[in-house]
């Protein structure tokens, strides 16, 4: 028996529900405009009813390329009201980038933020795009503007002047907007039916779409709802900063935010200006966000004099939180932070820290309500391993994925007799905490021995010299063998000596942990989460050598 109740309902019924008991609530505030639930249900219905003259019906993927906007949670739901799929595209991709994903989901309709819309434009011929509807998002237009000329651009072949001009053969959103409401007896998606497709690289090799059900979403969301229980319903604000194309954003800051008839407060990026413009209009009560983040708004806060008591609800996740920051960021909120885990297959939570004092830093929490897990041999996910040793996690629920888009194979090896691999090391405490050790895919072997990166990272970032520091493997030859090499980015101000930074790495590993190699780079690739991307590292290093 399950330990919490889950509504066989989809996301579609569930912002009904949420339109009907708090229609007169903000739901979406973006830079100060505001748009009521029952406005947002109105405009749904007719976004829905455009994109069904755009031929779109039930099963069909629909692309969205957008900051974080109205028009974006919009689109959003219109798609899904027709029983048709968002697949989401970080907006600054370049059409390189973008070229694989069009070809894999065949999109025939993409809905896109007009700076970009001829980067869009220009996959047409190479993949099955027909319709690219342009969002005018005039309101934030400075900003944007200046966040647009920092794309990859250049990469993808765009000048200035095309970038600002009106795209030519896109057709507006103001048109799908003015369309009429969707006929009401117009069919629903049921709560099995496919939401969401979100490109991730999974465990091993190229991006695929990981599909994730409204049954999967809506469980994340309930099991959300159970885990911070002290938010209420049609009270709460959030602070919607993570990008609305990753599974964290579109989780839990948007679809749990609509479970409990939040206030959205949606921020075009991450930016830590708008961060502390927004809580100067209105202190939000849920901060979901990610370490770098949370550091910048706690130090530039501090810096401004701006009051961050009141912002209740903290929750971590992507990659490991410090426990300084939590120190700093609940004494300047009065506030908890916590950290958590997920992965894109996973809707994205499966762990986390309770959200009170008995959480534990350093540590990723305890595992979801209705959540299983294992700690296995990566060799041979049949054995567990020992509590208290390295292992691979392995995850049971009901908001686990079923599979990557038309990718059976690929789908196959990502579970283990119904258990799905998520291709992190972990170990397991007897209290039932768990604790992160690195990725699968990124253990370097060296010689026969196994190195994690994000132990040799730890013991070279207390030197005072680095700044920061990723390390990889890269081949020895055709040895099967793999160097550790340290990728360093210099503190201010201070050039790091190789000789010096294997000294003190001496000091804290054994030695066939100690980097071979040093490298210093200006700064270290992230993804928009603000991950660093140790797989690029590598590429880079390699491209070097
Ligand atoms: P890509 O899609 O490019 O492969 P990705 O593998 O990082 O990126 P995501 O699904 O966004 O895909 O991220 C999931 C991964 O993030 C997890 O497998 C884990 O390695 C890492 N992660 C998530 N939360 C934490 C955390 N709290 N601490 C450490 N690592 C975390």
């Amino acid at each position: 028996p399950r330990e919490l109740d889950y509504p066989d309902r989809s996301l579609v019924d569930q912002l009904a529900l949420t339109v009907e008991r708090h229609g007169e609530q903000v739901a979406l505030d973006f830079l100060g405009g505001e748009t009521t639930y029952a406005e947002l249900g109105e405009q749904v219905e007719r976004v829905a009813e455009g994109l069904r003259r755009l031929g779109v019906g039930p099963g069909d993927p629909v692309a969205l390329l957008m900051p974080n906007c109205p028009q974006h949670v919009v689109t959003f739901f219109a798609v899904l009201r027709l029983g048709a799929i968002v697949v989401e595209h970080n907006p600054l991709y370049t059409a390189e980038e973008l070229r694989a994903p069009f070809r894999d989901h065949g999109a025939r309709v993409a809905v896109v933020w007009d700076k970009i819309a001829p980067v869009v434009e220009s996959l047409r011929g190479d993949a099955p795009l027909e319709h690219v509807v342009a969002v005018d998002l005039t309101t934030a237009l400075p900003l944007l503007k200046r966040l647009a000329l920092r794309l990859p651009v250049a990469r993808a072949r765009a000048t200035r002047a095309e970038l600002t001009a009106p795209a030519p053969g896109a057709i507006p959103y103001a048109e799908l907007l003015a369309a009429p409401p969707l006929a009401a007896d117009h069919p629903r998606p049921t709560a099995d039916d496919v939401a969401l497709v979100l490109y991730t690289s999974g465990t091993t090799g190229e991006p695929k779409g990981a599909e994730l059900r409204h049954r999967n979403l809506m469980a994340n969301c309930i099991q959300g709802r159970a885990w911070v229980a002290g938010l209420r319903e049609g009270e709460e604000t959030f602070l919607v900063a993570l990008p609305l194309f990753h599974a964290y954003g579109i989780t839990i800051s948007l679809l749990f935010g609509v479970l409990l008839g939040a206030r959205l407060v949606l921020l075009p990026k991450p930016d830590v200006d708008l961060v502390l413009d927004a809580v100067r209009r209105r202190v939000p009560s849920f901060v979901p966000a990610v370490p770098p983040l949370y550091r910048r708004i706690a130090e530039e806060a501090e810096r401004r004099g701006v009051s961050l008591q009141g912002i209740r609800y903290a929750l971590s996740g992507a990659m490991p939180l410090p426990a300084d920051l939590v120190e700093r960021w609940e004494s300047a909120t009065g506030g908890l932070l916590v950290e958590g885990y997920g992965l894109t297959e996973t809707s994205p939570v499966v762990v986390g820290n309770p959200m009170s004092s008995a959480r534990r830093p350093g540590a990723i929490g305890v595992p979801f309500p209705d959540v299983e897990v294992r700690v296995v041999d990566r060799n041979d996910p049949s054995r567990d391993v020992p509590l208290g040793e390295p292992g691979e996690l392995l995850v049971r629920g009901p908001q686990v994925f079923s599979g990557y888009r038309g990718r059976p194979e690929e789908t196959e090896a990502a579970f283990h007799d119904g258990w799905f691999r998520t291709g992190d090391v972990v170990t397991m405490s007897d209290g039932g905490f768990l604790t992160v050790v690195d990725r699968v895919k990124e253990l370097i072997i060296t010689g026969g021995f196994n190195v994690y990166p994000s132990e040799v990272e730890h013991a070279l970032r207390s030197h005072p010299d680095v700044a920061d520091v990723a390390v990889v493997g890269l081949a020895r030859g055709t040895t099967g063998s793999e160097d550790v090499v340290a990728a360093v980015v210099a503190t201010d101000g201070r050039t790091p000596d190789p000789a010096a930074l294997e000294q003190h790495a001496r000091h804290a590993l054994t030695p066939y942990k100690v980097p071979r190699r040093f490298v210093v780079l200006d700064e270290l690739p992230t993804n928009p989460m603000g991950k660093v991307l140790r797989r690029e590292v590598q590429a880079l290093l390699r491209e070097r050598d």
